[in-house]
C-alpha cells in the first residue's frame, strides 16, 4: 500500500542498461513524462526510437512530484492576453487544457488504473483578500473572454469546509484538473512502451553527444552507443547529470521543491480534511500545495534553501502545514523527499530545436505532469519536421539564463524576497 506515494517507493531499475551499439531513427534522452511521451508519439507514427536514462524510469521529477494535474501556466491567461493579444491567449489556453486531455488519453490507452487519475478538480485557495480578488477577476475574465466556464468561485466558508483549514479567505475551483499517482503514471507509460517494443535503457547516462560525418548524432553511454538521425533531449531540471546535456541545464533556474507525507490520519481527521479529494494550491508566491493519498496528507512547497537530500526546509514545511491545519500538530510526518523543478525566465515551458538534429523540451515551472505529457509529444512532432501548435512555448535555439553560475544565490535572494512579501501579505 505504501508504494502509492512517490517517495515511499523510490524507483528501482528494472530495465537493463545499454550494453551494445545500436542504430535508431530517434534517440530520446530522459525517461520522465517528457521523454516517454515523445517515445509514445514516435511509436504511434511507426518511427523507431529508443529511450536512455541515467537512472531508473521516474527517478527524476516525474516519479517524485505532488501529482497535481493542472490546466494552467505560471503566467495567467489575462497577462498573456495583455502582452501578446487575445488570439495568443486562446492558443495558450488550448495548450493548457490539451495537457489534461493528454493525461486522460495516456491513462486510457495504457489502462493505467493504478495511477489513480481523478479529474476531481483543483481548488486554488486565496491567502489574502487581495489575492482572492485577483483570482476571482481571472475566473471572470476566462468566462467572458475565452468562454471558459470551468472555474467557480468558492466562499471562505466553502473553502474551509472543503479543505478543513480556516486559513483561506476564499478560492477558485478549476474543474479541468485533478490528481494522479505520479510514479505509477510514469511507470505505467514506460511499461506500455516496453510492451510495444520501444527499448528503454535505464542506468544509461549519455556522457557524450556528437555529430558523425554522415550527419547522424552519436550518443555515447558507458556500455554502448546509439547512432540516431534525430535526438530529443528530455532531461529538464536534471540536465546537469552529465556534461553531454549540461547546456540544457543553462536554460533553467532549478528550484528545489520539497514534500512531506503524514502518517495515516485518524478517521475523524480523514473525514474532515479535503473531503472532495481534489488537489489544492494556494496563492502565496512561495506556493504550498496539498492533497490526500491513502488517508495521508501530502504537503509540498518550494524550498530553495538547501540542496537535495539535506534536511533543511522540511521542518519549515511541516510548520507551514500546521499553520494551515492546526489539527495536524500531533500527527507524525512519515516521509520527506524533494526534487528539482526547472523554472524559466519567462515562466513558460520551452520546446524547440537546438540544431537541425536535436529537439529539446523543458522548463515546466513546477507544473509538468500534464504539460510534459503533452509537450513531449510535440517535441516528437518537431523532431520529425512537423509544425505543432506551440504558441509562446516555441523556442528556436538555446537561450542560456544570463549569469547562470550565479543562479543559486539568485534563487535564494528571490525566494527570501517572496517569503517576505508573503509574510507581510503583499
Ligand atoms: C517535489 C516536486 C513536486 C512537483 N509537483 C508537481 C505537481 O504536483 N504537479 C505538476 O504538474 N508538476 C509537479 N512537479 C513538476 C513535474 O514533476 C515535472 O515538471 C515533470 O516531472 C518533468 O518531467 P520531465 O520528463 O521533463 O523530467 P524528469 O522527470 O525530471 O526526467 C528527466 C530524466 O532525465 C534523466 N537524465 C538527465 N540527464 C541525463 C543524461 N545526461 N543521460 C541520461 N539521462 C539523463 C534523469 O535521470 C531523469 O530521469 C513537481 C516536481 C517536484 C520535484
Amino acid at each position: 500500500m505504501a508504494a502509492r506515494v512517490p517517495a515511499f517507493d523510490a524507483p528501482v531499475s528494472t530495465g537493463a542498461p545499454l550494453a551494445r551499439d545500436i542504430d535508431v531513427e530517434v534517440a530520446i534522452v530522459g525517461a520522465g513524462y517528457s521523454g516517454l511521451s515523445a517515445a509514445y508519439a514516435l511509436q504511434k507514427r511507426g518511427v523507431e526510437c529508443a529511450v536512455l536514462d541515467a537512472n531508473p524510469v521516474g527517478w527524476g521529477a516525474s516519479g517524485r512530484n505532488g501529482g497535481v494535474v493542472s490546466s494552467k501556466f505560471r503566467v495567467s491567461f489575462p497577462a498573456i492576453a495583455s502582452a501578446h493579444g487575445i488570439d495568443v491567449a486562446k492558443r495558450m489556453h488550448r495548450l493548457a487544457h490539451d495537457g489534461v486531455r493528454t493525461v486522460e488519453a495516456l491513462v486510457d490507452e495504457f489502462k493505467l488504473e493504478r495511477a489513480g487519475f481523478e479529474r476531481s478538480g483543483s481548488l486554488r485557495c486565496a491567502h489574502t483578500e487581495r489575492a482572492f480578488a485577483s483570482i476571482r477577476a481571472e475566473a471572470d475574465w476566462l468566462r467572458t473572454s475565452l468562454n471558459d466556464t470551468s472555474m467557480t468561485v468558492q466562499s471562505r466558508a466553502q473553502v474551509a469546509h472543503e479543505t478543513g483549514s480556516a486559513g483561506f479567505v476564499g478560492g477558485v475551483l478549476s474543474a479541468d484538473a485533478g490528481t494522479i499517482l505520479p510514479l505509477e503514471y510514469v511507470r505505467g507509460i514506460a511499461a506500455g512502451m516496453t510492451a510495444r517494443g520501444v527499448p528503454i535503457y535505464e542506468s544509461t547516462p549519455v556522457i557524450d553527444m556528437s555529430r558523425a560525418q554522415d550527419g547522424r548524432v552519436h550518443l555515447r553511454a558507458p556500455g554502448g552507443s546509439v547512432r540516431a538521425k534525430q535526438v530529443i533531449v528530455a532531461t529538464n531540471a536534471y540536465s546537469n547529470l552529465t556534461d553531454a546535456t549540461a547546456s540544457y541545464h543553462r536554460e533553467l533556474v532549478p528550484f528545489r521543491s520539497a514534500m512531506i507525507a503524514t502518517a495515516p490520519l485518524p478517521s475523524d481527521l480523514d473525514a474532515q480534511l479535503m473531503v472532495n479529494r481534489r488537489s489544492y494550491t494556494e496563492t502565496r508566491r512561495m506556493m504550498k500545495w496539498f492533497r490526500k493519498v491513502d488517508g495521508r496528507m501530502l504537503f509540498g512547497g518550494r524550498d530553495a534553501f538547501g540542496k537535495e537530500g539535506e534536511p533543511t526546509g522540511f521542518d519549515a514545511l511541516q510548520r507551514a502545514m500546521i499553520a494551515l491545519f492546526p489539527q495536524l500538530k500531533d500527527v507524525a510526518v512519515d516521509y520527506r523527499w524533494s526534487g528539482y523543478v526547472g523554472m524559466t525566465f519567462n515562466a513558460l515551458p520551452h520546446v524547440g530545436r537546438s540544431d537541425d538534429a536535436t529537439t529539446f523540451c523543458l522548463g515546466y515551472n513546477g507544473a509538468g505532469v500534464a504539460m510534459a505529457s503533452l509537450i513531449g509529444q510535440h517535441a516528437a512532432a518537431l523532431a520529425l519536421g512537423e509544425t505543432p501548435e506551440l504558441a509562446l512555448l516555441a523556442q528556436n535555439g538555446l537561450r542560456p539564463v544570463p549569469f547562470h553560475t550565479l543562479r543559486a544565490p539568485g534563487v535564494r535572494l528571490v525566494a527570501a524576497w517572496y517569503q517576505f512579501l508573503d509574510a507581510v501579505g503583499a
